[in-house]
């Protein structure tokens, strides 16, 4: 399935609750959620007031947030899991981490960008070099001790620029270092699920894709 072009809010309003997509924009600009706190559609306020909803529903919500969450679309979503699924630990600790450790995430968690979005288009755009060699694909996986860094012909871009000043107010998680200065940045370690700021039950997916 193609990847969804339509307003980001109305993604939230689907999964009713905020889900960030447009990055620090969302800090400034105002909320649709906070609007209108209902699914969109014309039946969008006859949903909200349906009673329970089935534990096959719950898992599909969560996992569809999830993957709005990170831009993905289901095949590729599903392509993460079924690697996953394979490696040692917790699956759903494991699917978050991939998710997290994909180059157009870590270029957004950096700061590089103002959302994940913006960032598949620097990586797209050839922005982007890991290890000091340029790096055209989104789900390029990084690894520890990789460094990633906006080109030196791009780093005074204005995106790169502004996103940078808005994250020096709110710095990076644990597993990263940046020098926004240079607009450089490390991934030190593998992310532990505390590190990974996406309030999520990643169990309810794992337990969508066992069916
Ligand atoms: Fe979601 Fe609010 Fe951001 Fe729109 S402004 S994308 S509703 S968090």
């Amino acid at each position: 399935m193609a990847r969804y072009a339509g307003p980001a809010c109305r993604l939230c309003r689907r999964e009713g609750t905020k889900l960030f997509l447009k990055g620090t924009r969302c800090l400034t600009e105002k909320c649709a959620i906070e609007r209108r706190p209902y699914p969109p559609g014309q039946h969008g306020q006859a949903m909200s007031r349906r009673r329970k909803s089935s534990e096959y529903q719950k898992q599909l919500r969560e996992k569809q947030k999830v993957k709005r969450i990170y831009g993905l679309t289901e095949k590729q979503f599903r392509n993460i899991f079924d690697r996953v699924r394979l490696w040692p630990g917790m699956t759903g600790e494991n699917l978050l981490i991939a998710l997290e450790t994909r180059l157009d995430n870590v270029v957004h968690r950096m700061g590089f960008a103002a959302s994940r979005k913006a960032a598949r288009q620097l990586v797209r755009h050839r922005h982007i070099e890991v290890n000091g060699r340029t790096v055209d694909i989104p789900s390029y996986v990084v690894r520890p001790n990789d460094t990633v860094q906006v080109s030196e012909k791009s780093r005074e871009l204005v995106i790169v620029r502004q996103s940078l000043d808005a994250l020096a107010r709110a710095p990076p998680v644990s597993w990263l270092t940046v020098d926004t200065q240079k607009a450089v940045g490390k991934l030190t370690e593998l992310p532990t699920r505390d590190a990974i700021p996406v309030a999520a039950q990643e169990q309810l997916i794992v337990e969508l894709y066992s069916k």
